[in-house]
């Protein structure tokens, strides 16, 4: 193989280009990013950057010399527009070709909207940077979706001192993937700081005065945060006969095509090890599945390696740190394992079926969740893993 070609210069195609190299791959590496900036990271987005409580020169995922020690063709400021498998060829919005031998695609997710103009996103570091600029103490923000990310901000937006609305269609907060009581405390640590949580409602469209709600009311804001999931970017893919449904479809091996494997964000591949096909937006992840993707490229066919890693993420809100292992959806049975969700400090274990797929901590050192984790990776069961005695807060 001497051309190999790796879209979206990020977490998951940095960790490609860079395992490529470390394992001994001396052809042409092309890099292609359509933001103008070299790769850099984006947790910190919605947490030191919006707080205002560090520079961006502190995202850089890379030294410039690291970068260019990696003796990559960078092309950045310039998105893949089109995918040619027959040719082995990726089109670019310059008009060129890159001619591949070998492909990587690792172009991430953009952020879902809604109707009307005026809002903000947050998923680049300009999105960042613009809302940052924004909320200053007093204003009024309408943060729409209480996920991960709407929760994030809405709780650094508190701490600088904005009157913040979060607005959440479901009942409860995030219940759907870590459960509800789970959700509901995360939900309580809004309200008592007194950020106006408001769950089952649904907002239709942003207006030039805040949002329009389903029932036609209208909450005024100065500034609307839509944090309402997110669409991987696979339009430029279209026509080029890859799979794709709610992201790239790969096999256990990150394979979507001979010679195209895809990675992070915008990876749908089967896990063997939960025994189904997921797609992860986590960054340790990403990184992990840009370096398997790479190895898996270089790789003789019967050398090739599953990626069937225990997904991780964390996330900061106020003082709490959220940390989570493993594949929560679709759990059958949440239970408190260690602490007390009325502390905010816990550790609780997912089951599905008859085996540990889950694990989350808030407040916990890492060694409370560590073994948890193991109990994931090796498919341990439930009742080998669960003391009876802790009883079930959800089933
Ligand atoms: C604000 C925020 C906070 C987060 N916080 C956490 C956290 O606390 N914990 C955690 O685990 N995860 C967090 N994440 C998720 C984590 O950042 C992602 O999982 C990770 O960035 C995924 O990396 P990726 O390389 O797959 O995709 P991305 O980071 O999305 O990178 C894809 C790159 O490809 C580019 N691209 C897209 N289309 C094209 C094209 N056609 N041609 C060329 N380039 C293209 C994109 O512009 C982008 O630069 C957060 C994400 C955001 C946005």
């Amino acid at each position: 193989m001497r051309r190999i070609v790796v879209v979206g210069a990020s977490a998951a195609g940095l960790a490609a280009a860079e395992t490529l190299r470390r394992e001994g791959y001396d052809g042409t590496l092309t890099l292609v990013g359509d933001e103008p900036l070299a790769p850099y990271d984006r947790p910190p987005l919605s947490k030191q950057i919006l707080a205002a409580e560090w520079e961006p020169e502190r995202l850089a995922l890379r030294t410039p010399d690291t970068l260019a020690a990696l003796d990559l063709d960078l092309r950045l400021g310039v998105a893949a527009t089109g995918l040619e498998p027959a040719d082995r060829t990726v089109g670019l919005a310059d008009g060129s070709a890159l001619p591949y031998d070998g492909l990587v695609i690792a172009t991430g997710v953009r952020p879902r909207r809604l109707p009307g103009e005026g809002a903000h996103v947050l998923r680049t570091l300009d999105d960042a940077l613009a809302l940052r600029e924004r909320l200053t103490p007093g204003r009024r923000l309408v943060v729409v979706g209480a996920g991960f990310l709407g929760a994030e901000a809405a709780a650094v937006a508190w701490q600088l001192g904005v009157h913040v609305t979060l607005l959440e269609p479901a009942p409860v907060p995030l219940a759907h993937a870590i459960g509800t009581e789970v959700g509901q405390m995360l939900g309580q640590a809004h309200l008592k700081r007194g950020v106006d949580l408001r769950c089952g409602v649904t907002v239709t469209e942003v207006t030039d005065a805040g949002v329009r709600l389903g029932d036609g009311e209208v909450i005024e804001a100065d500034e609307v945060l839509v944090a309402i999931g997110s669409l991987p970017n696979t339009r430029w893919l279209d026509g080029s006969g890859l799979t794709v449904g709610d992201g790239v479809v790969c096999d256990e091996y990150c394979r979507a095509a001979e010679n195209v494997y895809a990675a992070g964000d915008v990876a749908r591949w089967y896990n063997p090890l939960f025994g189904t096909s997921m797609r992860i937006e986590h960054r340790t992840t990403a990184a992990e599945q840009g370096m398997a993707a790479a190895r898996n490229l270089l790789a003789a066919p019967q050398a090739r390696k599953p990626f069937a890693p225990v997904p991780y993420f964390w996330s900061d809100q106020y003082d709490m740190k959220i940390q989570a292992f493993g594949y929560l959806r679709g759990h059958d049975e949440v239970t408190v394992v260690e602490g007390d969700l009325a502390d905010s400090r816990f550790v609780a274990a997912y089951r599905s079926g008859d085996r540990v797929t889950g694990a989350l901590a808030v407040g916990m050192p890492p060694k409370a969740i560590r073994q948890w984790r193991q109990a994931i990776a090796t498919g341990a069961t439930w009742h080998d893993s669960v003391s009876t005695t802790v009883p079930a807060v959800e089933s």
